[in-house]
């Protein structure tokens, strides 16, 4: 099987009915870089740049970072790159930004909401990344969008580091991507509205499971009730998917649903762009896809969305798309 699949390492990914997805890798580091490459990685849609922060007992400063995303963006070439800002609170804690204790930390002051107060942590970040986005083709992501207001927050204080950027004579590249990622149900849910004014999305399903549930992703008592293939969390899936496409824009998915071979047939039938996943999936991923026909995913679309249990969805799946 791994020879099977090492052959494919610099193939693309095709449908066996020929319409073409990306397989991109979700990364922490500079370093698992290599692996993405190895793997067959058509991209990283998914940087998790936390690691930077994390591990250490202050702040990294705009030269550290401009130095991880430079080499993050140089080792990828032309590839996409999608960096996502700081997405600290909840289960991810900085001891040295002394933050209070939450009753709920998931629900509460994290990642934009972060970085909307503390604009100082923020615009660093958007510098060192804007400074770096000349060595690669960079697209930002700003985390646990819940509201259009904080979108165009986040947006505006891009575009004022920019001209700060451009003022102090620095090179910034000038066609970057900006997206949010949908994580959070009021955004899956008011997809077409957001979809006029991001580049992209890139559904984080790990947070929009338990979120949609009201199931700690963390807690194993209700872990029954973490369903990936609940016909709720594939409606706002498709709800996503859908609003991207109606206005000319793609929609791809970095939560661990991304890289799963009972979600892949669905996500390919409901037409997502991009897949993110760990590199150690993408070859298995890309062999499964090549034997599976979008156009007759597609055709269960209406079926799949108008079931009753996430029983019936993996039954029907593993039916459908030849697993098991
Ligand atoms: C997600 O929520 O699906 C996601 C990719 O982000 P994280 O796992 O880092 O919260
Ligand atoms: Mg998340």
């Amino acid at each position: 099987k791994k020879q099977e699949w090492a052959k494919l390492k610099d193939e693309t990914t095709v449908s066996s009915d020929n319409e073409h997805v990306e397989l991109a890798a979700n990364i922490g580091t500079p370093d698992d870089v290599s692996g993405v490459l190895e793997n067959g990685g058509e991209g990283i849609g998914l940087y998790r740049t936390e690691f930077l922060y994390m591990g250490k007992n202050q702040l990294p400063t705009e030269d550290e970072q401009f130095d991880a995303y430079s080499s993050v963006l140089k080792q990828m070439e032309d590839k996409p790159v999608v960096v996502r800002t700081l997405d600290i609170g909840g289960d991810k804690e900085l001891d040295y930004l002394d933050l209070p204790d939450e009753m709920n930390p998931f629900l509460g002051f994290r990642a934009i909401r972060l970085c909307l107060e503390r604009d100082d942590i923020f615009r660093t970040q958007l510098r060192a990344l804007l400074r770096a986005s000349v060595h690669g083709n960079l697209k930002i992501m700003f985390p646990m969008i819940a509201t259009l207001d904080e979108f165009r927050e986040a947006k505006a204080i891009l575009t004022e580091e920019k001209e700060n950027l451009t003022r102090e004579g620095k090179e910034v590249a000038d066609d970057i991507e900006v997206g949010i990622m949908v994580e959070i149900p009021a955004t899956a849910v008011m997809a077409k509205q957001f979809a006029k004014e991001v580049d992209f999305f890139s559904i984080g399903t790990n947070d929009l499971i338990q979120y949609t549930m009201a199931a700690d992703r963390m807690n194993e008592r209700v872990s029954y009730l973490y369903q990936p293939y609940n016909p709720a969390i594939l409606n706002l899936v498709n709800n996503v998917i859908e609003a991207a496409h109606t206005e000319g824009k793609w929609a791809g998915m970095c939560g661990e649903m991304a890289g799963d071979e009972i979600a892949i047939p669905i996500l390919l039938g409901l037409g997502l762009d991009e897949f993110s996943m760990s590199s150690s999936s993408i070859l298995p991923a890309r062999t499964q896809i090549l034997g599976l026909s979008k156009s007759e995913m597609s055709s269960f679309k209406d079926e799949l969305l108008s079931m009753n249990t996430s029983e019936d969805v993996v039954a029907f799946v593993k039916e459908k798309a030849g697993l098991e």
